[in-house]
């Protein structure tokens, strides 16, 4: 026997035990996105490499350590998206979408990052992505945080905390960089190596550091707020205001800067303390600028990004239950004949009751055989059929959880039968 072929570190396999719950979740989020007005678009898994260092920006961690980049077959330098944004609005740009149109997005899929693997933080991992192209704002900045608190009630998710800060606008940017500058200037020896090189690049990133040893350094920082322009300043009350108003609590956290460069005035996370150290369910912000960077027309928007593997985590922290997928029927099809009749009755029955799920037994065996299978499947009920079944035009309904009894019925009485059964 030859060796298995190994998985990729860092790219789990999703199972079926855990496929329902991941399927119910996201279809939860589609009916969510549809009810407040947003389309899906989808964009491709790959694009230019130039898109990504054109909008996450050259001195991030992104496009810095984590891309997993490589050359196609032509040389054209090629990138796996490590996160959606940048499709969308390049998508965007190509189609036309956002010149004097406002577009409302969603987009779910896999993002790749080359990342150190750990509990929360995979190489490839699945973001849940809304995004609304053409508004200045804040009411959607309040909308799309009021969206995603209704997200956390309906899965029951109560362990989670609103942070929100503004990045004012590219000018007000400048100047806070300036500041930022002269104050970690002074401390340039005692920073490690990944700020003192972005010391001078982007100093902003340095706010952003994971490195507890910098926290003391990063916590002496000059404050964005006091370096925001009026009318930045102006848009972020506005945003709380509105916040205030839907009962959403919100913790104003001065040094969120979020880790890409696009972003402008709002920038918010959903943190949790249940998920040990990667505790950012959902993250987001303005990037009013990078439409226009990546060669549209000047048009503002907003976007956040819904972690799912930390999702689906904090769902089951809190208590949520597996949403299975298993078979609400069983179809038991034992001797001479009865199966072509099997499959007439569960084909009519699919006619009849779309939605249901229905598994006949395949491979045959005796009805003992069987019966251990249907138990196996997850279902609520076995329907049997045997050779004096199939003369009465007649099936068995057995219970396989809790106590019911066993009863038979006609195929004609069948789907009312499993109606009432099935409740
Ligand atoms: P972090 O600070 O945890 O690295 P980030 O700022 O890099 O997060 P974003 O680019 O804002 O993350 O992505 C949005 C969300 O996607 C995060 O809040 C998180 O829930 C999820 N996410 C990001 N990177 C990973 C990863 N490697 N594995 C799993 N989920 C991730
Ligand atoms: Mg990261």
């Amino acid at each position: 026997m030859s060796a298995p072929v190994q998985p990729v570190r860092g790219m789990a396999d999703l199972l079926p035990a855990d496929s329902g719950t991941w399927r119910a979740i996201e279809d939860q989020l589609r009916d969510l996105l549809s009810a407040y007005g947003y389309r899906e678009l989808r964009v491709p898994v790959v694009e230019r490499t130039e898109l990504f260092k054109r909008s996450i920006g050259e001195v991030t961690d992104i496009v810095e350590k984590e891309m997993y980049t490589f050359a196609d077959r032509n040389d054209e330098s090629l990138t796996l998206r490590p996160e959606a944004t940048a499709g969308i609005v390049r998508a965007g740009i190509s189609h036309g979408l956002l010149h004097n149109q406002r577009q409302k997005l969603w987009f779910t899929g896999p993002m790749f990052r080359y990342e150190k693997p750990q509990k929360g933080r995979y190489r490839q991992f699945h973001q849940f992505d809304v995004e609304a192209l053409g508004f200045q704002g804040p009411d959607v900045d309040a909308e799309l945080i009021i969206l995603s608190a209704r997200l956390w009630a309906a899965l029951g998710i109560d362990a989670v905390t609103l942070e929100l800060n503004s990045l004012g606008t590219p000018e007000s940017r400048a100047r806070y960089r300036e500041a930022l500058l002269a104050y970690f200037s002074q401390y340039e020896n005692a920073l490690d190596t990944d700020s003192q090189s972005r010391l001078h690049r982007n100093p902003m990133r340095i706010l952003d550091s994971k490195n507890p040893a910098m926290h003391e350094i990063v916590a002496g920082a000059p404050e964005i707020s006091d370096y925001l322009d009026d009318e930045s300043a102006r848009h972020f009350a506005v945003l709380c205001e509105l916040l205030d108003d839907a009962g959403i609590a919100y913790r104003v956290n001065p040094r969120l800067v979020r880790g890409l460069d696009y972003y402008s005035r709002t920038v918010f996370e959903w943190i949790t303390d249940q998920l040990g150290s990667q505790g950012a369910v959902c993250a987001g912000g303005r990037y009013d600028g990078l439409v226009e960077q990546l060669g549209g027309r000047p048009t503002p928007a907003i976007g956040m990004a819904i972690g799912l593997e930390r999702l689906i985590e904090l769902y089951r922290v809190c208590g949520g239950a597996e949403l299975k997928s298993d078979p609400d029927l069983y179809l038991v099809a034992a001797g001479e004949g009865t199966l072509p009749a099997a499959f007439r009755l569960a084909e009519r029955l699919r006619d009849e009751r779309p939605g249901l799920r229905l598994e006949v037994n395949l491979g045959g065996g005796s009805f003992k055989a069987q019966m251990k299978r249907a138990d196996k499947s997850g279902a609520r009920l076995a329907l049997l059929l045997g050779e004096t079944e199939l003369a009465e035009e007649r099936i068995g309904l057995k219970p396989l959880r809790g106590d019911g009894e066993q009863e038979s019925v006609t195929w004609q009485a069948l789907p009312a039968a499993l109606d009432q059964l099935l409740q």
